[in-house]
């Protein structure tokens, strides 16, 4: 078991190689390419990852799944590692790293614990990179070193009661204030991540979607960054009792003619039908690499348990449909970990493009997850179906996997669209 300190100092390294992680791929040879672990740095951040994971994460997740409470001093420490800027760029504080560090960190964090990283994954994949590339070099200075720190955790607002999967349908609406300095906000967003982190009051900072102009072809949405304390923005409510990720704040959060300064606007006014297309890409990705964690921790207590457990005198992993349960579920998470992270590899931040393939990792990898914990409580019988023996939270928490970020449906959607392009060749 390592130490705080050799963690911070194995970090302390990673960030000084991090800068120039621009790995190459032309002096791999097939031999000693590790699709997993790209590069030496991608290495140490998985050793580090998983260390934290399974000394520090791990400890709380039961606590913090039953009291449906979120671990925020537990969470700020990631901003100490690195972790929660590790795509953003070292001028504003993060580690400067690419997408397959987004997978690794997610993949490592999720095995410990789903709903802490679900937490993780949406400030940093989402609200950290969604500024990083879509907002300008004022807003970037003004939040990403804060958001880097642990300092201000943020997210990510465009779900609403009546539209989830219909994006476009949504009603939040921004009007123009008479100077034409602010914006006036309206609307109530549903279900957000970290939305609130004490359940009292709000969370700290949004990325906000909003219709600025209800004629556009292209939806008419803007993207606004509205922080706690601006007169009019409150919490509606936590949502409580939710089936899995208990341990990852939501809420409900209502705007009441907010008056957001035109300087919050995140990217072109009625642009931000791009900066959502470019967010989903690595979004989708983090969740396929959280459903990643999920499967192989499931595997690993399946696997475990069933060469100790016996029956009728012997090891039920002597048993056929015990092994078929654990070689399938072995099989289909290696499936799922080479697509995904073949996906992270060719994902680039700053464009996007990789959207079929973003889609079908989050579409493959995520009931894959929850096939594979639910066979894990087959496998652990009543103990399967008890919290202390972990696959039964695992189970609860995969089940989200499959509707946020985007619905199986819509992923079904999407990719139909996306494969129609191709006009029947794919490379
Ligand atoms: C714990 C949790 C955390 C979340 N975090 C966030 C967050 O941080 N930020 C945020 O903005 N949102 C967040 N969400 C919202 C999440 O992204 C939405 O729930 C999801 O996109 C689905 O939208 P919906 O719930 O409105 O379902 P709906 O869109 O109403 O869908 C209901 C059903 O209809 C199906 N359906 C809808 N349209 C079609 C279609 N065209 N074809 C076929 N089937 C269709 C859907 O697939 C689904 O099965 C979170 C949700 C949860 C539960």
């Amino acid at each position: 078991m390592r130490s705080q300190g050799s963690l911070t100092s194995s970090l302390r390294h990673l960030r000084a190689i991090a800068t120039r992680a621009k790995y190459s791929f032309s002096t791999s040879t097939s031999t000693s390419f590790d699709l997993f672990n790209p590069t030496p740095e991608h290495s140490a951040l998985r050793q580090l990852v998983r260390s934290f994971a399974e000394t520090e994460v791990e400890a709380q997740a039961l606590e913090f799944n039953r009291s449906e409470t979120f671990n925020l001093p537990l969470f700020r420490k990631l901003g100490g590692l690195g972790l929660l800027g590790v795509n953003i760029d070292p001028a504003y504080g993060g580690s400067g790293m690419d997408a397959t560090a987004a997978v690794i960190a997610t993949e490592e964090l999720a095995s410990a614990d789903p709903a802490f990283c679900v937490s993780y994954s949406v400030h940093s994949a989402l609200f950290a990179n969604n500024l990083q590339i879509n907002g300008n070099d004022e807003q970037r200075q003004r939040f990403l070193p804060r958001a880097c720190a642990g300092d201000v955790i943020g997210g990510i607002a465009m779900t609403e009661p009546h539209a989830g999967t219909d994006v476009f349908g949504m009603k939040t609406f921004a009007k123009p204030s008479a100077d034409g300095r602010h914006f006036l906000l309206t609307g109530t967003k549903l279900y957000i991540t970290n939305g609130t982190l004490d359940g009292k009051t709000t969370g700290d900072v949004f990325i906000v979607y909003a219709k600025t102009d209800n004629t556009a072809k292209d939806g008419g949405l803007t993207s606004f960054l509205v922080e706690k304390g601006m007169p009019g923005f409150s919490l509606g409510q936590k949502i409580e009792d939710k089936c899995g990720m208990r341990a990852s704040p939501t809420a409900e959060l209502v705007f009441d003619d907010v008056r957001v300064p035109r300087e919050n606007i995140v990217g072109e006014q009625g642009g931000a039908a791009l900066c959502l297309m470019r967010n989903f890409e690595i979004e989708r990705l983090c969740i396929a690499a959280a459903s990643l964690g999920i499967a192989r921790r499931s595997i690993e207590v399946m696997s475990a348990y069933a060469q100790q457990r016996r029956a009728f005198g012997q090891p039920i992993a002597n048993f056929g449909q015990v092994q078929k349960a654990i070689a399938e579920s072995y099989a289909e998470f290696m499936a799922g970990r080479s697509y995904v992270y073949d996906v992270a590899r060719r994902l680039d931040l700053r464009s996007y493009g990789n959207g079929l393939d973003a889609d079908g990792v989050k579409l493959f990898a995520a009931p894959m997850a929850k096939r594979v914990a639910d066979r894990a409580i087959q496998v652990l019988g009543g103990n399967g179906y008890v919290g202390e023996y972990v696959v039964e939270r695992l189970w609860r928490d995969s089940r989200l996997l499959e509707i946020a970020g985007g619905t199986n449906e819509a992923h079904h959607k999407n990719m139909m669209r996306d494969i129609k392009r191709l006009r029947g060749r794919i490379e």
